[in-house]
């Protein structure tokens, strides 16, 4: 479960601050995706970036399975994010030199000591989320020679790869074209059944939020009514 309390978050701004996120509060329970919308620059990201621990809010809280982490150290938050959040940004950032099942593998060597034992484990889990993704064809594959949806399942089965309980997606439609994107959304959707995460999805696209368990819709940092779910 992640839940946002009382967030507000401000950055510098010339001689004053602007306020990018303003008093918002939210809860994600496991196996439900909610849904953020909200204009450009309303704060969507931001809010994303507190979520993941990769940016301290001013004030408030982010409880991740009911543990306070908005004041981690930076080590602490580098564990956190390895084991507990996983992270699809709007930009797709594999690296070029490598498959798309190596996209998955290399993420058990970054960080934290690796027997050959945990490197059969995730061996096997990278199998298993590229096929829950539909990629076991492609798993040879570098992103030059994938799709930009395709990519973009590589993006979400790495993001699972650490079995994570909170997973944070800034508009993974952007780039793709409607239909891509419906089915984009369908994966998340059922992964975030399957996997049990809680999962905030940050999407301009109104016509997804219905199919979802829950939306916010915020406007200049605040959270407004306007659109919740249909
Ligand atoms: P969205 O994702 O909804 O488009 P963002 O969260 O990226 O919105 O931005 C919200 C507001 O915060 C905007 O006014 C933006 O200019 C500002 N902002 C975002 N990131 C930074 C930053 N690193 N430094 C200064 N201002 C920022
Ligand atoms: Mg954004």
């Amino acid at each position: 479960m992640i839940r946002l309390n009382h967030i507000t978050l401000t950055f510098p701004d010339g001689s004053s601050r602007v306020t990018a996120i303003d008093n918002v509060s939210l809860t994600a329970h496991p196996g439900t995706v909610t849904g953020i919308t909200g204009p450009s620059g309303s704060g969507k990201s931001s809010l994303l970036a507190v979520s993941a621990t990769l940016i301290r809010p001013d004030s408030g809280q982010v409880f991740v399975d009911g543990l306070d982490v908005s004041q981690l150290n930076s080590h602490e938050a580098t564990e956190l994010r390895r084991n507990n959040i996983g992270i699809v940004f709007q930009q797709s950032n594999l690296v070029p030199a490598l498959t798309a099942r190596e996209q998955l593998t290399v993420m058990n060597e970054l960080g934290g000591r690796h027997s050959r034992r945990k490197r059969a484990k995730a061996a096997s889990r990278a199998d298993a989320l590229l096929e829950a993704v539909g990629l076991s064809d492609q798993a040879g594959k570098r992103p030059h020679q994938l799709s930009g949806g395709q990519r973009q399942r590589v993006n979400i089965a790495r993001a699972l790869m650490n079995d994570p309980s909170v997973l944070l997606v800034d508009e993974p439609t952007s780039a793709l074209d409607q239909e891509r994107g419906a089915s984009i959304i369908d994966l998340i959707l059922r992964l975030t059944d399957e996997l049990d995460t809680s999962t905030l999805l940050v999407t301009h696209d109104l016509v997804h939020l219905p199919r979802m368990h829950g939306a916010v819709h915020i406007v200049d940092g605040r959270l407004s009514n306007a659109a919740s779910t249909a």
